[in-house]
């Protein structure tokens, strides 16, 4: 047997649902040894492999979990046997677990490696290229080995807990991180570790018109890392009062130049949002795409990231945000603005929305905000579009302000900042933000699941932290 290579460390996502559970069954309060089994979605980007917890099998102490051959104790082969078929079935990936006393570090056993080094091969092999491993929890900590065929193995990095706050657990506490001195202000209410985890964030922005910019523009300031950007226009001399960092002639060439040439000068929105969250922060990593967020091999380069925005409207980048949502367990936020204008001209509510969406709930399906009719008119080529009468809405322009969209793109990009460095409050409402402009009044909406829906519910098909191994709703090439 070929002796074992190591490959590049792999992150983990747990939802804080899974979380929860398993952290009460693990440390009931007895300081004793308990197992269970995670089935979890893979992804694989330029950021190595993540995997994104999808099922919790408990095991129960006596009948799942019993006393070790060689280890003090293990999880039972009935009770391993029907999870590593699931997982070869549903394309998941398997994590055998249990947990040891500590708090901050952990590490396995020369017991558990050797059980790892016993078992796995064969696991692998009824898993069918799905890859397969353990985790074993401290109370603040966790380690990892995960089993590759062809018998690579690679070691955890972190676990990322995923629910109104997000909560890093490692091996062992990171060190060397250094204190940022042009971001000494926000450090005193992050503290050097949160600024850190802003720098290695990798957001993703889809959008760069009159909202995107301004979300750029903010995360760009605050000092996030990396970007993900994605918008195929170019400027237009009527975006340039709500694009923030445009310049006159990103939008507006020279008159006297032929329309031709002036239509290849304008710039691309996301060139102009890449340039402009490089005049604050120049490390940034930037990667602009002057593509629709909804052709695949675009939509794919969202998929591992921490936080997404959505800050285009319509329904098919609607349908997919969501979708990579609930199926990559990352959580986002959709912002927009409306201004309900009659065509006798009188206005109507004038409000701005921030729609937090977390993996398993907050979903936009649920809550009627994809249109199917839309989906379908969408889907339309645009030529074809113009025969059909009752489009006729969408092409009239509607009205849009820059000050609308900072509000909503303010709270979106600080329920962002204190989600990633875990200050938001658990028990923070979960209720989408709305503000009416005339009224001068702040409401929410209260989100609704459906426990059967296909896009975020726990139910046996959904696409819930089924990652690489499940379709998205791309547009079809
Ligand atoms: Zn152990
Ligand atoms: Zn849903």
């Amino acid at each position: 047997m070929a002796s074992n290579s190591s490959v590049a460390p792999w992150r983990l996502t747990l939802p804080e649902h899974i979380y929860q559970r398993l952290s009460k069954h693990l440390f009931p309060g007895d300081n004793d040894e308990h197992g269970a089994i995670i089935l979890a979605g893979v992804c694989e980007s330029d950021r190595g492999r993540r995997l994104i917890a999808r099922e919790l099998h408990l095991a129960i102490d006596g009948k799942d979990y019993v006393p070790g051959q060689r280890g003090y104790r293990m999880l039972r082969g009935e009770f391993i046997q029907s999870r590593i078929v699931r997982a070869r079935d549903m394309r998941l990936a398997y994590l055998a677990i249990h947990n040891h006393g500590g708090t901050n570090s952990v590490s396995f056993s020369p017991d558990d490696l050797w059980s790892h080094e016993r078992g796995y091969p064969a696991l692998l092999d009824i898993a069918r290229g799905m890859p397969v491993g353990a985790l074993v929890f401290a109370k603040s900590a966790v380690a990892g080995d995960l089993w590759y065929p062809g018998l690579r193995r690679a070691e955890l990095s972190a676990a990322a807990i995923v629910g109104r706050c997000r909560r890093l657990l490692y091996p062992a506490p990171p060190t060397g991180i250094k204190h940022q001195e042009v971001y000494d202000r926000q450090s005193r209410l992050f503290g050097d570790a949160g600024q850190d985890i802003l720098r290695q964030a990798r957001v993703g922005i889809i959008g760069l018109g009159g909202a995107g910019s301004i979300l750029a523009e903010l995360l760009g300031r605050v000092g996030v890392g990396e970007f993900i950007l994605a918008d195929p226009d170019r400027a237009e001399s009527s975006n340039l009062p709500r694009l923030i960092g445009a310049r006159h002639y990103d939008g507006m060439p020279p008159a006297w130049l032929p329309a031709q040439l002036q239509n290849w000068l304008r710039s691309y929105k996301v060139d102009i949002a890449a340039r402009n969250i490089r005049r604050s922060n120049p490390k940034a990593g930037i990667k602009a795409i002057r593509r629709n967020f909804l052709d695949a091999d675009v939509a794919a380069q969202f998929t591992d990231c921490d936080y997404l925005f959505l800050a285009a409207d319509t329904m098919g980048a609607r349908l997919l945000f969501n979708a990579i949502v609930h199926q990559y367990g990352i959580p986002g936020m959709q912002v927009g603005a409306k201004i309900p204008v009659s065509n006798s001209g009188d206005v109507g509510d004038v409000f701005c929305v921030a729609r937090a969406v977390r993996p398993g709930s907050g979903c936009l399906w649920c809550n009627g905000l994809i249109s199917a009719n839309r989906l379908q008119d969408e889907a339309v080529p645009e030529a074809a579009k113009r025969g059909y009468a009752y489009l006729d809405d969408s092409e009239i322009v509607a009205p849009s302000v820059v000050t609308m969209n900072a509000v909503a793109c303010a709270h979106a990009a600080d329920d962002f900042l204190f989600h990633m460095t875990g200050l938001k409050y658990e028990n923070a409402e979960s209720a989408w933000l709305r503000w009416n402009s005339r009224r001068n009044r702040l409401s929410h909406d209260e989100p609704r699941s459906d426990d059967e829906c296909l896009e975020c519910s726990h139910s046996e098909n959904s696409r819930l932290g089924r990652g690489d191994y499940f379709v998205l709703p791309t547009r079809a090439g």
